[in-house]
């Protein structure tokens, strides 16, 4: 394991968003020509703020990041901006598939219309793009978009996403506050989205438990749940056979095992927000390496990058850490994903041979 270059290890990266993914000091350059107040302006202790923040254990102190990363990106060219740095940082930590997702209800505040946001957005991912490929790299990203499940617009932004299907969209997602807010509540939009087979990943099992999850499934028909960790509580110990252990999958967690329904799952990030404090305090504390070993799709992912001062590089190196994953494991975490991408099933093969070819190389330490 000591010899793994976790940074060369080609990634696919499905749960990231792009308001938690910031550079520190595109938030002061923003917020020194908006005006808007920033507890420093020193970008390393900016840094350092997100993450005692989002370490605080306080749900209050950890949203305060958002309101100032969300505050600096209301116009155009700070979405644009936002955007292609978001890409050029994937690329850097190894990713060649990325799917960032965000709200773009969020950001109308300067009088932006969606479809405008939407386009701003899509012109800073393929600037990013292009970017990568003229240094010689290699990146495909594509727009989650997302609704906020508090509010009400979800058959609205629904619409906005398949709208923009040929423009970078491809797929749609559901955040903000989970408990309380089930998908049920967006019923219309999903009903909306499934008609149009447009593809939906959905936060559940994070901040609530299996009945979220079951929701996420018939209400959402989700086909990728966001962290979803919270699978674990409906999988139950049966009997113990020398050291084996016999579970018995409730019926959720059996559903989503037979139907290879992905797990994005984000371990510093589920540790930061409490979604796995049954189990522990620390990343071998997380149930990421028992749901592998049942055979869960499980993925690897960052889900705040900012918040959680991670990369992708580093999550895979920590897991790594934990349980002793060697680059077999590694591999498998990536096409896992790769499976789930929301593309089409020749472009998702085509990435799942680029991941193959380029794990041979890094087996033969090519
Ligand atoms: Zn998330």
């Amino acid at each position: 394991m000591a010899n793994i270059d976790f940074k060369a290890i080609p990634k696919v990266s499905l749960h990231d968003h792009l308001d938690g993914g910031l550079r520190p000091q595109t938030i002061i350059d923003i917020a020194q020509e908006t005006g808007l107040e920033l507890p420093t302006y020193d970008a390393k202790e900016l840094a350092k703020w997100f993450q005692d923040q989002a370490d605080s254990g306080s749900l209050v102190e950890y949203l305060k990041t958002f309101d100032i990363t969300i505050g600096v990106m209301q116009t155009r060219e700070a979405l644009t901006r936002v955007a292609r740095e978001f890409v050029l940082d994937l690329a850097d930590d190894g990713v060649v598939y990325g799917e960032v997702r965000w709200a773009p209800e969020q950001h109308l505040r300067n009088g932006l219309t969606l479809d405008e946001v939407v386009d701003a957005v899509q012109d800073g991912l393929e600037q990013g793009m292009e970017a990568v490929e003229a240094k010689g790299g290699f990146i495909v990203t594509g727009q989650l978009v997302t609704a906020m499940r508090h509010a009400d617009r979800g058959l609205e932004i629904a619409e906005l996403a398949v709208r923009h299907r040929d423009n970078g969209v491809v797929g749609f997602d559901i955040a903000g506050a989970e408990k309380g807010f089930l998908p049920s509540r967006h019923k219309e939009a999903f009903d909306y989205l499934a008609s149009e087979f447009f593809p939906c990943t959905i936060h559940a099992g994070e901040a609530d438990g299996v009945e979220s999850i079951k929701d996420a499934i018939v209400s959402g028909r989700a086909q990728r749940l966001g962290h979803g960790v919270r699978i674990v509580e409906d999988i139950f110990l049966a009997a113990s056979e020398g050291d084996e252990d016999i579970v018995r999958l409730g019926p959720v967690a059996r559903w989503v095992y037979d139907h290879g329904i992905a797990l994005e799952l984000s371990p510093s990030s589920n540790l930061q927000t409490g979604a796995i404090e049954a189990f522990g305090e620390t990343i071998a504390d997380h149930p990421f390496d028992i749901l592998y070993d049942l055979g869960f799709k499980v993925t690897v992912n960052v889900d705040n990058r900012l918040m959680s001062a991670t990369s992708l590089t580093r999550e895979l190196r920590l897991l790594s850490e934990a349980f002793g994953y060697d680059l077999d494991d590694l591999e498998q975490f990536q096409l896992n994903a790769a499976d789930v991408v929301f593309q089409d099933l020749e472009q998702r093969e085509e990435l799942k041979e680029l991941i193959m070819d380029a794990f041979d190389d890094l087996r033969e330490g090519r």
